[in-house]
């Protein structure tokens, strides 16, 4: 077994702290990678606080996972030892299904295997990447760009393709309005990715002082969304609407500023589901109200690949893992610019553990 050292959380009301565990050691199809850099997502935090049930203790969080490839198996081909390598969500699926067979991996029809908090085919409960090192089949593991600042580029692996796949697959692009709900780690990929395609992003916020940041980011137009005048004015504007936002809200405020045939696509995912549907604001202009999860691997590659041709990376406050809870209290109050990556080297090997 591969010894491994990390920051887990222990219960649901704990903070993370350092961990020793083990994971396999690499089969012939798998790839050992040391981990160079892990965004902080705000799935991590509703896994560890248990928000949508079903979590696995001890859990070592983390899935936008960027690093340097060690050890590869025998029947690898795609990658050797020195190569940057990264994982992002998932680590296994059926590779049967219909979905897998599409290479919608996420929406696996036996459920894909999470990075973290859930059971792996080799019966480990898996364990992320607020950690030294992980094993993960070649097939889930993804190329990363050399020409791109690495530990800005970890945010993609989940931020990135997150956002990325629901704008391809509503075709977002030229002459199209486009709303961003919520400006953290997924809204200002989303930004960055729709100005990229081309479209004139809207950012909707609670906060007013990310206005010029918005902008900066490729935002034409910011909306602080508890002004009614200002919603007035976007009112039945706007082509297609991505929601980030991580807590319950009202969703009808947002149906109506969509166009006829406008669709929202939820990836915000709250513990809780929202206030009451209008469902005439969706019946009046054959409105529709959608929603995606992450991406598929051959998506992700495709999504890694745009964002070297175009320059594109996160906006991150890089940290090291002894902040991790100070910044996951910054990420609940909306207070991150625009992501926090853990820089790995501060976990030095025994300096940590207990
Ligand atoms: P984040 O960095 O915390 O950003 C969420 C943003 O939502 C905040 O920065 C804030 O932006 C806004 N917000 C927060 N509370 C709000 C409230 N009460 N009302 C209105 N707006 C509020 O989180 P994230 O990492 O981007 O993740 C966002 C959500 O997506 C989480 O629920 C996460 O679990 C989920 N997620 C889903 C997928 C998927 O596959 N569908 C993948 C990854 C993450 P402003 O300050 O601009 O208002
Ligand atoms: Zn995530
Ligand atoms: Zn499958």
């Amino acid at each position: 077994m591969l010894p491994t050292l990390g920051y887990a959380a222990q219960a649901s009301t704990t903070p993370l702290a350092p961990y020793r565990f083990e994971r396999r050691e690499p089969g012939a199809n798998d790839v050992q990678i040391e981990i160079l850099y892990c965004g902080v997502c705000h799935s991590d935090v509703h896994q560890a606080r248990n928000e949508w049930g079903g979590a696995k203790f001890p859990m070592v969080p983390g899935h936008e996972i960027v690093g340097r490839v060690v050890n590869v198996g025998a029947a690898v081909t795609g990658f050797k030892a020195g190569d940057l390598a990264g994982v992002g969500c998932m680590v296994d699926s059926c590779r049967t299904c219909g979905s897998c067979a599409e290479g919608l991996e996420q929406y696996c029809e036996k459920g894909f295997v999470g990075t973290y908090n859930a059971k792996g085919r080799d019966g480990l409960i898996t364990q992320g990447g607020y950690s030294n090192n992980i094993v993960v089949d070649a097939a889930f593991v993804l190329r990363v760009p050399t020409t791109l600042d690495l530990k800005a580029v970890a945010p993609l692996l989940c931020a990135g393709i997150t956002t990325y796949s629901p704008l391809k697959h509503w075709q977002v692009g030229p002459g199209q309005k486009v709303g961003v709900v919520g400006l953290g780690g997924l809204g200002h990929m989303a930004v960055k990715l729709a100005a990229a395609f081309g479209a004139h992003v809207v950012l909707f916020t609670t906060s007013e002082g990310k206005h010029d940041d918005a902008l900066r980011l490729g935002a034409k137009e910011v909306v602080i969304s508890k002004n009614k005048d200002e919603m007035k004015q976007q009112a039945g504007q706007l082509d297609f609407i991505l929601n980030t936002v991580a807590a319950p809200h009202d969703l009808n405020v947002f149906l109506s500023l969509l166009k006829r045939d406008g669709t929202m696509v939820l990836v915000g995912l709250p513990d809780q589901d929202p206030p009451a549907l209008k469902v005439g604001s969706l019946i009046g202009k054959r409105r529709h109200l959608a929603g995606s999860m992450i991406g598929g691997i051959r998506e992700t590659q495709e999504m890694l690949d745009f964002c070297a041709e175009h320059g594109i990376v996160s906006d991150i406050e890089l940290i090291p893992i002894q902040q991790i809870n100070e910044a996951w209290a910054r990420m609940v109050k909306s207070d991150v610019k625009y992501r926090f990556v853990i820089d790995m080297a501060s976990l030095k090997n025994g300096a940590d553990a207990s």
